[in-house]
């Protein structure tokens, strides 16, 4: 059999880590095997993908050296590797379904899936679709295309029985059908959903080991049954353990930078992260922590994985990376290191004009370009008593609600940062002014720093965000529950019209 993995990313939102971790345990696979791993976009999700996230997460994957043989910029023989690109192929398997009875056609309204929802939920029975649709004659479905309502397109799924699922790392799991949902195959607009597409897509593209996730584990039962619908031979699955914060809940960039973006531009090598990632569940046969890619491939063997749920910790990936820093460079392989990094003409041309003007002599230099040439910025509470007419929680809260106004935008430069930060202060009746206060001691350690929204274009999204929310945290941070109360506040001000702010930022 040929071995072929694939790594199958969503592009809505940032290139995070556990893209790297899972494609680095597939490429390692494939390559053991002699075999190929291919990188596919699920993009079906219309509304949330978006090809900037595409190319962040393409870009970011290619940093960590982690090559594809098959892909949308790659190619390869059986692409297209993007679904948007694939939708016939989609709509042609649905039909298939139908035709052979193991779908069928739903059109029951949202309101009447809201109501069976709630009611199931009261009832304490299980909680999915009834098979309403089901019932329905020949005639009756015609006459409501005919009419043209609105339908989407289910999977039949037995009551009765249990679904083994076989997983590379795990005794048989036992699923009991009446848990799994009719799943939604093919959406009103005719688009797939991801368990149709994934299915179809993994068999055309010859793969035979889908190594993912574990929090697809509740999704096996579904992709097994259409597999058999098909009457195509499944892969085999493989369900990896999640990466988690040190506290061990499931990773998140509110404790833990998940961008990979964030990583590159702190300064971590590629190398050092592949190999921590390559640590997260897995270990060398001689439990040495330092190698390189080439020798993780030369001695992969999957059951060496263990389940626990391993834990992503930055300041052992610092201890790493400062160890190939330390062993593997010399004084010229440091210097060409970090002018890839940051000394170079493009970033320095990116900085220079913002501090210009305020040279006096070259000596000057260091002092005022130290935030660009900085990770997160040391700062302590009493950094932030500098600021004015705010107490020290509102200035937490202004940093908190910017940080998610930020965290929601897409098109990073200095104009939609602006935008974004005048609005917020308009909607909290703050002056521009005051309100950006916290902020400039966030982002540049001072008050007078260099202006602040190209500050922030020039430090790039991860980076910014990265120090919006440690300054966050240096200020106390937020539990869950404050947490949650401050995001109920924040999604009411979102519908508030700004008020106009008069003061320049
Ligand atoms: N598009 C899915 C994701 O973003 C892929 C899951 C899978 O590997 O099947 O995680």
């Amino acid at each position: 059999m040929k071995v072929r993995t694939r790594i199958a990313p969503s592009p809505t939102g940032d290139p995070h880590v556990g893209t790297a971790y899972i494609a680095l345990f597939n490429l390692c696979f494939a390559r053991q095997h002699g075999g190929k791993f291919i990188l596919r976009i699920e993009d079906t999700d219309q509304v949330r993908s978006t090809r900037e996230s595409e190319d962040m997460i393409l870009e970011a994957l290619r940093w960590t050296g982690l090559e594809w043989d098959e892909g949308p910029d790659v190619g390869g023989p059986h692409g297209p590797y993007r679904q948007s690109e694939r939708s016939e192929l989609y709509k042609e398997h649905a039909q298939i379904l139908l035709d052979k009875g193991h779908a069928f056609r739903c059109f029951c309204t949202q309101e009447r899936l809201d109501t069976l929802r709630k009611e199931q939920m009261a009832a304490k029975t299980d909680v999915g679709y009834d098979g309403h649709c089901m019932g329905l004659s020949q005639e009756e479905i015609q006459e409501k295309l005919d009419a043209g309502v609105s339908h989407v397109v289910r999977m039949k799924v037995p009551r009765e029985g249990v679904c083994v699922v076989n997983d590379m790392l795990r005794d048989p799991i036992e699923i009991a059908w009446s848990q799994v949902d009719m799943q939604v195959l093919l959406k009103s607009d005719g688009l797939p959903t991801y368990h149709l597409a994934n299915v179809v897509d993994d068999h055309f593209m010859e793969i035979s080991h889908v190594m993912r996730g574990e929090e697809w584990i509740n999704s096996a039962p579904k992709h097994l049954l259409l597999y058999k619908y098909f009457g195509w031979e499944a892969p085999t699955l493989c369900h990896m353990p999640l990466l988690r914060n040190p506290d061990k809940s499931k990773l998140s960039k509110r404790k833990n930078p998940t961008s990979i973006l964030f990583y590159e531009r702190m300064g971590y090598l590629p190398e050092a992260l592949v190999n921590y990632l390559g640590m997260m569940g897995w270990s060398m046969p001689d439990e040495r922590e330092k190698f390189s890619l080439a020798e993780m491939i030369e001695h992969f063997d999957i059951t060496r994985m263990s389940l626990g749920g391993p834990v992503f910790d930055i300041e052992k990936l610092g201890w790493l990376n400062g160890k190939y820093i330390r062993e593997e460079m010399d004084t010229d392989g440091l210097v060409k290191a970090l002018q890839k990094w940051a000394f170079n003409e493009d970033y320095l041309k990116s900085i220079l004009p913002l501090i210009q003007r305020r040279l006096t002599k070259m000596s000057d230099f260091g002092p005022l370009v130290m935030p660009f040439f900085s990770g997160l910025m040391s700062l302590t509470p009493e950094d932030f008593a500098a600021v004015k007419r705010m107490e020290a929680e509102a200035t937490k809260q202004a940093l908190q609600f910017g940080l998610w106004r930020l965290e929601a935008l897409r098109t990073w430069d200095e104009e939609h940062i602006s935008e974004e930060l005048r609005t917020l202060s308009g909607q909290l009746d703050l002056k521009l002014r005051d309100f950006l206060q916290p902020f400039f001691i966030a982002i540049g350690g001072s008050l007078v720093g260099t202006p602040l929204f190209q500050t922030m274009e020039v430090l790039g999204p991860d980076l910014s965000r990265a120090r919006l929310r440690d300054a966050v945290k240096v200020l106390g941070g937020y539990g869950n529950k404050k947490l949650k109360k401050l995001q109920k506040e924040y999604d009411r001000l979102a519908t508030k019209p700004a008020a106009q702010p008069t003061t320049q930022g």
